[in-house]
Protein backbone atom coordinates (compact mmCIF):
# COMPACT_ATOMS: atom_id res chain seq x y z
CA UNK A 1 0.00 0.00 0.00
CA UNK A 2 1.17 3.42 -1.00
CA UNK A 3 1.43 6.96 0.65
CA UNK A 4 -0.76 9.38 -1.35
CA UNK A 5 -1.06 12.87 -2.12
CA UNK A 6 -4.30 14.01 -3.38
CA UNK A 7 -4.81 17.35 -4.48
CA UNK A 8 -8.81 18.30 -4.72
CA UNK A 9 -9.54 15.29 -2.95
CA UNK A 10 -12.68 17.21 -1.26
CA UNK A 11 -14.43 17.80 -4.66
CA UNK A 12 -16.84 15.73 -6.55
CA UNK A 13 -14.42 13.05 -8.00
CA UNK A 14 -11.25 13.17 -5.37
CA UNK A 15 -13.64 12.71 -2.74
CA UNK A 16 -15.32 9.45 -3.93
CA UNK A 17 -11.90 8.21 -5.31
CA UNK A 18 -10.71 8.87 -1.69
CA UNK A 19 -13.27 6.19 -0.41
CA UNK A 20 -12.17 3.68 -2.74
CA UNK A 21 -8.36 4.63 -2.19
CA UNK A 22 -8.97 4.47 1.65
CA UNK A 23 -10.28 1.03 1.64
CA UNK A 24 -7.69 -0.03 -0.46
CA UNK A 25 -5.46 0.20 2.28
CA UNK A 26 -3.51 3.44 0.97
CA UNK A 27 -2.87 6.23 3.31
CA UNK A 28 -3.91 9.57 1.83
CA UNK A 29 -2.99 13.26 2.08
CA UNK A 30 -5.49 15.09 0.87
CA UNK A 31 -4.37 19.30 -0.03
CA UNK A 32 -7.54 21.55 -0.88
CA UNK A 33 -8.35 25.01 -0.83
CA UNK A 34 -12.25 24.28 -0.56
CA UNK A 35 -12.36 26.82 -3.11
CA UNK A 36 -14.89 24.39 -4.56
CA UNK A 37 -16.01 22.25 -2.16
CA UNK A 38 -16.46 21.42 1.68
CA UNK A 39 -15.02 19.93 4.28
CA UNK A 40 -17.79 17.93 5.07
CA UNK A 41 -17.24 15.77 2.20
CA UNK A 42 -13.64 14.66 3.69
CA UNK A 43 -15.58 13.70 7.23
CA UNK A 44 -17.93 11.75 5.48
CA UNK A 45 -15.37 10.06 2.96
CA UNK A 46 -13.71 9.14 6.01
CA UNK A 47 -16.96 7.58 8.07
CA UNK A 48 -17.54 5.75 4.81
CA UNK A 49 -14.56 4.30 4.36
CA UNK A 50 -13.70 3.97 8.46
CA UNK A 51 -10.13 5.48 8.02
CA UNK A 52 -9.07 9.06 8.58
CA UNK A 53 -6.70 10.54 6.19
CA UNK A 54 -4.48 14.16 6.86
CA UNK A 55 -5.66 17.11 5.53
CA UNK A 56 -3.65 20.01 4.10
CA UNK A 57 -5.64 23.10 3.65
CA UNK A 58 -4.27 25.67 1.52
CA UNK A 59 -2.90 25.99 -2.27
CA UNK A 60 -1.46 24.62 -5.35
CA UNK A 61 0.26 27.34 -6.66
CA UNK A 62 1.82 27.54 -3.38
CA UNK A 63 5.49 26.28 -3.60
CA UNK A 64 6.05 26.62 -0.18
CA UNK A 65 3.30 24.71 1.19
CA UNK A 66 3.53 21.85 -1.86
CA UNK A 67 7.64 21.90 -0.34
CA UNK A 68 6.72 21.36 3.17
CA UNK A 69 4.23 18.39 2.32
CA UNK A 70 6.58 16.61 0.79
CA UNK A 71 9.53 17.89 3.01
CA UNK A 72 7.85 16.39 6.42
CA UNK A 73 6.38 13.27 4.72
CA UNK A 74 9.99 12.38 3.81
CA UNK A 75 11.15 13.80 7.49
CA UNK A 76 8.54 11.54 9.12
CA UNK A 77 9.39 8.43 6.89
CA UNK A 78 6.60 8.24 4.67
CA UNK A 79 7.65 9.88 2.31
CA UNK A 80 4.61 10.22 -0.73
CA UNK A 81 5.22 7.68 -3.48
CA UNK A 82 2.47 8.99 -5.76
CA UNK A 83 0.33 11.64 -6.54
CA UNK A 84 -3.24 11.97 -8.01
CA UNK A 85 -4.36 15.56 -9.20
CA UNK A 86 -8.14 16.90 -9.28
CA UNK A 87 -7.18 20.45 -7.89
CA UNK A 88 -8.22 22.69 -10.50
CA UNK A 89 -10.96 24.63 -11.95
CA UNK A 90 -13.78 22.87 -14.67
CA UNK A 91 -16.37 25.19 -15.60
CA UNK A 92 -16.39 25.93 -20.06
CA UNK A 93 -18.04 29.69 -19.89
CA UNK A 94 -16.16 30.53 -16.53
CA UNK A 95 -12.88 29.69 -18.50
CA UNK A 96 -14.27 31.95 -21.21
CA UNK A 97 -14.99 34.79 -19.26
CA UNK A 98 -11.21 34.28 -17.02
CA UNK A 99 -8.85 32.69 -19.13
CA UNK A 100 -5.72 33.80 -16.62
CA UNK A 101 -7.33 32.16 -13.69
CA UNK A 102 -7.71 28.83 -15.23
CA UNK A 103 -4.27 28.88 -16.77
CA UNK A 104 -3.18 29.57 -13.43
CA UNK A 105 -4.56 27.21 -11.17
CA UNK A 106 -4.36 24.36 -14.16
CA UNK A 107 -1.45 25.07 -15.72
CA UNK A 108 0.87 26.92 -13.41
CA UNK A 109 -0.46 24.69 -10.43
CA UNK A 110 0.19 21.69 -11.99
CA UNK A 111 3.52 22.93 -12.95
CA UNK A 112 4.59 23.91 -9.29
CA UNK A 113 3.38 20.48 -8.17
CA UNK A 114 5.22 18.39 -10.64
CA UNK A 115 8.74 20.88 -9.81
CA UNK A 116 8.14 19.36 -6.03
CA UNK A 117 7.69 15.74 -7.15
CA UNK A 118 10.53 16.41 -9.28
CA UNK A 119 12.44 17.57 -5.90
CA UNK A 120 11.36 15.02 -3.89
CA UNK A 121 11.59 11.86 -6.20
CA UNK A 122 8.53 11.38 -6.19
CA UNK A 123 7.33 10.66 -10.31
CA UNK A 124 4.50 8.93 -10.24
CA UNK A 125 1.49 10.59 -11.08
CA UNK A 126 -2.31 9.87 -11.97
CA UNK A 127 -3.90 13.22 -13.63
CA UNK A 128 -7.28 14.73 -14.38
CA UNK A 129 -7.46 15.17 -17.95
CA UNK A 130 -10.82 15.58 -19.82
CA UNK A 131 -12.68 14.59 -22.72
CA UNK A 132 -13.47 18.14 -23.62
CA UNK A 133 -9.92 18.51 -25.37
CA UNK A 134 -11.06 16.44 -28.14
CA UNK A 135 -12.86 19.34 -28.86
CA UNK A 136 -15.68 18.38 -31.99
CA UNK A 137 -15.04 14.92 -32.57
CA UNK A 138 -14.58 13.63 -35.79
CA UNK A 139 -14.86 9.81 -35.17
CA UNK A 140 -17.42 8.89 -32.47
CA UNK A 141 -16.70 6.56 -30.43
CA UNK A 142 -13.31 8.39 -29.96
CA UNK A 143 -10.23 6.75 -29.54
CA UNK A 144 -7.34 8.32 -27.73
CA UNK A 145 -5.36 8.93 -31.25
CA UNK A 146 -8.38 11.20 -32.34
CA UNK A 147 -6.87 15.07 -32.41
CA UNK A 148 -6.68 16.93 -29.54
CA UNK A 149 -8.27 20.15 -30.56
CA UNK A 150 -9.67 21.87 -27.49
CA UNK A 151 -12.62 25.09 -28.76
CA UNK A 152 -12.62 26.53 -24.85
CA UNK A 153 -10.14 28.16 -22.47
CA UNK A 154 -10.39 25.09 -20.19
CA UNK A 155 -10.01 22.37 -22.64
CA UNK A 156 -6.72 24.53 -23.67
CA UNK A 157 -5.58 24.19 -20.27
CA UNK A 158 -6.24 20.51 -20.03
CA UNK A 159 -4.04 19.78 -23.35
CA UNK A 160 -1.44 22.23 -21.98
CA UNK A 161 -1.06 20.09 -19.10
CA UNK A 162 -1.03 16.90 -20.60
CA UNK A 163 1.70 18.41 -23.45
CA UNK A 164 4.04 19.50 -20.07
CA UNK A 165 3.78 15.76 -19.10
CA UNK A 166 4.66 14.27 -21.69
CA UNK A 167 7.44 16.69 -22.07
CA UNK A 168 8.46 15.80 -18.87
CA UNK A 169 8.07 12.19 -19.35
CA UNK A 170 10.02 11.74 -22.44
CA UNK A 171 13.46 13.98 -20.42
CA UNK A 172 13.75 11.11 -18.31
CA UNK A 173 11.59 8.11 -19.84
CA UNK A 174 13.16 5.83 -17.16
CA UNK A 175 11.65 7.98 -14.05
CA UNK A 176 8.17 9.21 -14.44
CA UNK A 177 5.18 7.06 -14.10
CA UNK A 178 2.23 9.09 -15.64
CA UNK A 179 -1.11 8.47 -16.23
CA UNK A 180 -3.41 11.01 -18.01
CA UNK A 181 -7.22 10.32 -17.81
CA UNK A 182 -9.37 11.43 -19.64
CA UNK A 183 -13.05 11.51 -18.70
CA UNK A 184 -16.21 11.75 -20.06
CA UNK A 185 -19.12 12.66 -18.14
CA UNK A 186 -18.97 11.97 -14.35
CA UNK A 187 -22.27 11.62 -12.44
CA UNK A 188 -23.86 9.84 -10.16
CA UNK A 189 -22.50 9.93 -6.17
CA UNK A 190 -21.38 7.14 -3.31
CA UNK A 191 -24.84 4.69 -3.20
CA UNK A 192 -24.93 5.61 0.61
CA UNK A 193 -26.09 9.29 -0.73
CA UNK A 194 -23.65 10.55 2.07
CA UNK A 195 -21.30 11.71 -0.65
CA UNK A 196 -22.16 13.51 -3.90
CA UNK A 197 -21.88 16.51 -6.55
CA UNK A 198 -22.53 19.59 -5.00
CA UNK A 199 -22.26 22.48 -7.51
CA UNK A 200 -22.17 26.48 -6.40
CA UNK A 201 -25.36 28.20 -8.01
CA UNK A 202 -27.00 27.43 -10.63
CA UNK A 203 -25.56 24.18 -12.18
CA UNK A 204 -24.31 24.20 -15.82
CA UNK A 205 -24.23 20.48 -16.32
CA UNK A 206 -27.43 18.19 -17.46
CA UNK A 207 -27.43 15.79 -14.54
CA UNK A 208 -27.29 18.48 -11.42
CA UNK A 209 -29.56 20.02 -12.88
CA UNK A 210 -31.89 17.62 -13.43
CA UNK A 211 -31.71 16.07 -10.28
CA UNK A 212 -32.54 19.42 -8.46
CA UNK A 213 -35.43 19.41 -10.44
CA UNK A 214 -36.32 16.35 -9.62
CA UNK A 215 -36.08 17.65 -5.83
CA UNK A 216 -37.98 21.43 -6.84
CA UNK A 217 -34.87 23.57 -6.56
CA UNK A 218 -35.07 23.99 -10.16
CA UNK A 219 -38.63 24.86 -11.95
CA UNK A 220 -37.95 23.24 -15.00
CA UNK A 221 -34.63 21.88 -17.03
CA UNK A 222 -33.64 23.67 -20.51
CA UNK A 223 -32.76 21.07 -22.86
CA UNK A 224 -30.39 22.29 -25.29
CA UNK A 225 -31.36 21.73 -28.95
CA UNK A 226 -33.85 19.21 -29.84
CA UNK A 227 -32.41 19.36 -33.67
CA UNK A 228 -29.26 17.81 -33.51
CA UNK A 229 -28.42 14.36 -35.59
CA UNK A 230 -29.33 11.42 -33.17
CA UNK A 231 -31.81 9.16 -32.60
CA UNK A 232 -34.47 12.01 -30.63
CA UNK A 233 -32.69 15.24 -31.59
CA UNK A 234 -30.99 15.82 -28.24
CA UNK A 235 -27.76 15.87 -27.47
CA UNK A 236 -26.11 12.31 -26.63
CA UNK A 237 -22.78 11.80 -24.05
CA UNK A 238 -21.24 9.09 -22.61
CA UNK A 239 -22.31 9.33 -18.80
CA UNK A 240 -19.55 7.20 -16.12
CA UNK A 241 -20.93 6.93 -12.47
CA UNK A 242 -18.21 8.32 -10.18
CA UNK A 243 -17.73 5.39 -8.51
CA UNK A 244 -16.76 3.86 -11.65
CA UNK A 245 -14.23 6.78 -12.09
CA UNK A 246 -13.25 6.31 -8.74
CA UNK A 247 -12.39 2.66 -9.49
CA UNK A 248 -10.42 3.76 -12.49
CA UNK A 249 -8.33 6.13 -10.88
CA UNK A 250 -7.03 2.84 -8.73
CA UNK A 251 -6.40 0.64 -11.59
CA UNK A 252 -4.91 3.21 -12.68
CA UNK A 253 -2.61 3.93 -9.91
CA UNK A 254 -1.91 0.03 -9.64
CA UNK A 255 -0.63 -0.49 -13.01
CA UNK A 256 1.73 2.40 -12.45
CA UNK A 257 3.02 1.57 -9.50
CA UNK A 258 3.38 -1.84 -10.48
CA UNK A 259 4.67 -1.64 -13.97
CA UNK A 260 7.79 0.51 -15.80
CA UNK A 261 8.26 3.69 -15.58
CA UNK A 262 5.68 5.04 -18.60
CA UNK A 263 3.26 7.70 -19.71
CA UNK A 264 -0.13 6.29 -20.27
CA UNK A 265 -3.19 8.14 -21.93
CA UNK A 266 -6.59 7.00 -21.25
CA UNK A 267 -10.01 7.43 -22.07
CA UNK A 268 -12.25 6.84 -19.02
CA UNK A 269 -16.15 6.24 -20.25
CA UNK A 270 -18.51 3.38 -20.83
CA UNK A 271 -18.68 3.09 -24.48
CA UNK A 272 -22.03 3.97 -24.58
CA UNK A 273 -24.21 6.97 -25.06
CA UNK A 274 -27.00 8.61 -23.96
CA UNK A 275 -29.29 11.43 -25.18
CA UNK A 276 -30.56 14.69 -22.70
CA UNK A 277 -34.10 13.02 -23.15
CA UNK A 278 -32.68 9.59 -21.96
CA UNK A 279 -31.72 11.23 -18.95
CA UNK A 280 -34.54 12.52 -18.14
CA UNK A 281 -36.25 9.76 -18.24
CA UNK A 282 -33.90 7.62 -16.40
CA UNK A 283 -33.92 10.05 -13.51
CA UNK A 284 -37.74 10.24 -13.58
CA UNK A 285 -37.82 6.67 -13.08
CA UNK A 286 -35.27 6.35 -10.50
CA UNK A 287 -36.59 8.92 -8.04
CA UNK A 288 -40.33 8.56 -9.29
CA UNK A 289 -40.94 12.50 -9.57
CA UNK A 290 -41.31 14.45 -12.45
CA UNK A 291 -38.73 16.92 -14.55
CA UNK A 292 -40.33 18.93 -16.63
CA UNK A 293 -38.10 20.50 -19.61
CA UNK A 294 -38.32 22.48 -22.38
CA UNK A 295 -36.61 22.33 -25.79
CA UNK A 296 -34.58 25.45 -26.59
CA UNK A 297 -32.00 26.40 -28.81
CA UNK A 298 -28.79 24.87 -29.02
CA UNK A 299 -25.25 25.92 -26.60
CA UNK A 300 -22.93 27.21 -28.46
CA UNK A 301 -19.75 25.33 -28.43
CA UNK A 302 -21.36 21.84 -27.81
CA UNK A 303 -20.77 18.68 -30.47
CA UNK A 304 -24.09 16.31 -31.17
CA UNK A 305 -22.10 13.13 -29.75
CA UNK A 306 -19.01 12.66 -27.76
CA UNK A 307 -18.79 8.54 -26.56
CA UNK A 308 -15.73 6.99 -25.45
CA UNK A 309 -13.56 4.35 -26.85
CA UNK A 310 -12.78 3.01 -23.63
CA UNK A 311 -11.11 -0.22 -25.01
CA UNK A 312 -7.69 0.73 -24.38
CA UNK A 313 -8.62 1.29 -20.87
CA UNK A 314 -10.07 -2.06 -20.82
CA UNK A 315 -6.53 -3.63 -21.91
CA UNK A 316 -4.20 -1.47 -20.44
CA UNK A 317 -5.77 -1.42 -16.82
CA UNK A 318 -8.24 -4.17 -16.71
CA UNK A 319 -11.06 -1.73 -16.30
CA UNK A 320 -14.00 -1.05 -17.48
CA UNK A 321 -17.75 0.40 -15.96
CA UNK A 322 -19.83 -1.85 -14.38
CA UNK A 323 -22.66 0.30 -13.48
CA UNK A 324 -25.48 1.71 -15.94
CA UNK A 325 -27.23 4.85 -16.25
CA UNK A 326 -30.24 3.71 -13.92
CA UNK A 327 -27.38 3.04 -10.99
CA UNK A 328 -25.90 6.77 -11.42
CA UNK A 329 -29.65 7.98 -11.35
CA UNK A 330 -30.35 6.06 -8.49
CA UNK A 331 -27.20 6.79 -6.49
CA UNK A 332 -27.38 10.44 -7.79
CA UNK A 333 -31.31 10.93 -6.46
CA UNK A 334 -29.84 8.68 -3.27
CA UNK A 335 -27.30 11.90 -2.66
CA UNK A 336 -29.83 14.96 -3.61
CA UNK A 337 -32.95 13.34 -2.01
CA UNK A 338 -30.79 13.19 1.37
CA UNK A 339 -28.94 16.58 0.94
CA UNK A 340 -31.48 18.83 -0.83
CA UNK A 341 -28.88 21.41 -0.42
CA UNK A 342 -25.84 19.35 -0.75
CA UNK A 343 -22.96 20.02 2.15
CA UNK A 344 -25.17 23.32 2.94
CA UNK A 345 -25.86 23.21 6.58
CA UNK A 346 -24.89 19.69 6.96
CA UNK A 347 -23.32 18.15 10.00
P1 LIG B 1 -14.40 19.79 -8.16
O1 LIG B 1 -14.42 21.26 -8.38
O2 LIG B 1 -15.52 19.18 -7.43
O3 LIG B 1 -13.03 19.38 -7.43
C1 LIG B 1 -11.85 20.12 -7.58
C2 LIG B 1 -11.26 20.31 -6.18
O4 LIG B 1 -10.05 21.06 -6.31
C3 LIG B 1 -12.18 21.10 -5.24
O5 LIG B 1 -12.25 20.43 -4.01
C4 LIG B 1 -11.50 22.45 -5.12
O6 LIG B 1 -11.74 23.06 -3.87
C5 LIG B 1 -10.04 22.07 -5.32
N1 LIG B 1 -9.19 23.16 -5.83
C6 LIG B 1 -9.46 24.00 -6.86
N2 LIG B 1 -8.45 24.86 -7.02
C7 LIG B 1 -7.53 24.57 -6.07
C8 LIG B 1 -6.27 25.12 -5.71
N3 LIG B 1 -5.75 26.16 -6.37
N4 LIG B 1 -5.59 24.57 -4.68
C9 LIG B 1 -6.11 23.52 -3.99
N5 LIG B 1 -7.30 22.96 -4.29
C10 LIG B 1 -8.00 23.49 -5.31
O7 LIG B 1 -14.22 19.12 -9.60
P2 LIG B 1 -14.34 17.59 -10.02
O8 LIG B 1 -15.55 17.46 -10.84
O9 LIG B 1 -14.13 16.72 -8.85
O10 LIG B 1 -13.10 17.51 -11.01
C11 LIG B 1 -11.82 17.08 -10.59
C12 LIG B 1 -10.87 17.18 -11.76
O11 LIG B 1 -11.38 16.42 -12.85
C13 LIG B 1 -10.67 18.61 -12.28
O12 LIG B 1 -9.31 18.78 -12.62
C14 LIG B 1 -11.54 18.65 -13.52
O13 LIG B 1 -11.05 19.57 -14.47
C15 LIG B 1 -11.43 17.22 -14.02
N6 LIG B 1 -12.58 16.80 -14.83
C16 LIG B 1 -13.84 16.88 -14.31
C17 LIG B 1 -14.92 16.49 -15.08
C18 LIG B 1 -16.34 16.60 -14.57
O14 LIG B 1 -17.27 16.55 -15.36
N7 LIG B 1 -16.57 16.71 -13.26
C19 LIG B 1 -14.72 16.03 -16.39
C20 LIG B 1 -13.42 15.94 -16.88
C21 LIG B 1 -12.35 16.33 -16.08
N1 LIG C 1 -27.57 20.00 -21.41
C1 LIG C 1 -28.88 20.43 -21.49
N2 LIG C 1 -29.34 21.27 -20.51
C2 LIG C 1 -28.57 21.67 -19.46
C3 LIG C 1 -27.24 21.22 -19.39
C4 LIG C 1 -26.77 20.39 -20.39
O1 LIG C 1 -29.61 20.08 -22.42
O2 LIG C 1 -29.04 22.46 -18.61
C5 LIG C 1 -27.07 19.06 -22.44
C6 LIG C 1 -25.85 19.54 -23.21
O3 LIG C 1 -26.23 20.29 -24.35
C7 LIG C 1 -25.17 18.20 -23.58
C8 LIG C 1 -25.49 17.30 -22.37
O4 LIG C 1 -26.64 17.89 -21.76
O5 LIG C 1 -25.78 17.63 -24.73
C9 LIG C 1 -24.37 17.20 -21.34
O6 LIG C 1 -23.97 18.52 -20.99
P1 LIG C 1 -22.98 18.78 -19.77
O7 LIG C 1 -22.81 20.26 -19.62
O8 LIG C 1 -23.46 18.03 -18.57
O9 LIG C 1 -21.63 18.07 -20.22
P2 LIG C 1 -20.66 18.37 -21.48
O10 LIG C 1 -21.24 19.44 -22.31
O11 LIG C 1 -19.37 18.76 -20.85
O12 LIG C 1 -20.57 17.06 -22.20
Amino acid sequence: MARLLITGGAGFIGSHTCVVLLEAGHDLVVLDDFSNSSPVALERVQELAGRSLELVRGDLRDPVLLEQVFASADAAGAPIEAVIHFAGLKAVGESVAQPLRYWDVNVAGSRALLSTMDAHGCRTLVFSSSATLYGYPETVPIPETAPVQPINPYGHTKASVERMLADLAASAPDAWRIACLRYFNPVGAHPSGRIGEDPNGIPNNLFPFVSQVAIGRRQRLSVFGGDWPTPDGSGVRDYIHVMDLAEGHRAALDALLGDRPQLLTLNLGSGVGASVLEVVRAFEAASGRAVPYEVVDRRPGDAAITVADPSLAAERLGWRTQRSLADMCRDGWAWQSANPQGYQGAS
